[in-house]
């Protein structure tokens, strides 16, 4: 994978002061709804660090390249080109580009779903991805989604979020997707999916996932997205004046 590819996301006009603003939490929380629908409102970029643990994962698959094997994972990393673009036409999702081919919706397969947390787990795999996933942000006016980012990625962000809700909750939003995007999913077998995706990212070694201490943690079990995003936003208009006043 190279920086210099990744660095082709588009860069929206900034409206106000920009903040790096980083969305962390399990799977099915909301958290790309949320950091796309906050994105556009402030033009600011979507980057979904998923999509690039993602892309590698696939990209595994088709090489013959075990999950279990970080040294093979991060010598394949090397060798791929993965871009993530946005388009105005995808309201603010990213593309995910392998190799020149969009594999936007490949990466969605339960079969790349089920090894992620494993490609994942590799601490070489992540030095990696989080100093591609740190350049991204330098410039600011990002709003970064993924499980380490307040923790890891960008402990320095004006804005952590955690975005959490309940597994049966989080499954069945996955569930809907899936099924809109085509793909022939069982409720259940998502749900245990998921839990064991938690498991895993919960319980690594390296940048496991939590909350950051200083995150503003949002349970969306009960709450309609709209209302989820807007809660953000009124955050970052909170931190935008902080930073304007110097405090
Ligand atoms: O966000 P999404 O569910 O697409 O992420 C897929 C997987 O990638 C997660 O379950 C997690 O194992 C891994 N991931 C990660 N760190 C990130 C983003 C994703 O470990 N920053």
């Amino acid at each position: 994978m190279r920086y210099a590819a990744m660095k082709e996301v588009t860069r929206l006009p900034a409206e106000a002061k920009a903040l790096v603003i980083a969305v962390d939490g399990p799977a099915g929380a909301g958290k790309s709804t949320v950091a796309q629908a906050v994105a556009k409102r402030l033009g600011y970029v979507y980057i979904d660090t998923g999509a690039m643990y993602r892309a590698l994962t696939l990209q595994a698959a088709r090489c013959g390249v075990s999950p279990e094997d970080g040294q093979g994972l991060v010598r394949l990393l090397q060798n791929t080109d993965i871009r993530l673009v946005n388009h105005p036409d995808d309201k603010g999702k990213n593309r995910v580009l392998l190799n020149g081919e969009d594999v936007t919706e490949a990466i969605r397969s339960p079969d790349v779903s089920q090894a992620v947390s494993k490609v994942a787990s590799h601490p070489e795999v992540r030095k990696h991805m989080v100093r591609m996933q740190q350049a991204l942000a330098a410039e600011g006016g990002v709003v970064m989604d993924g499980r380490d980012i307040g923790t890891t990625v960008l402990p320095n962000a004006e804005l952590k979020v955690y975005l959490t809700a309940d597994a049966s909750a989080r499954a069945e939003r996955r569930w809907r997707e899936l099924r809109a995007a085509g793909h022939d999913a069982d409720l259940e077998d998502v749900y245990k999916s998921i839990l064991e995706r938690d498991r895993q990212d919960k319980e690594r070694a390296e940048s496991p996932l939590r909350a950051a201490d200083d995150a503003v943690v949002i349970d969306s079990t009960n709450c309609p997205i709209d209302e989820v995003v807007n809660k953000v936003l009124e955050l970052v208009a909170e931190r935008t004046s902080q930073h304007a006043s110097g405090r």
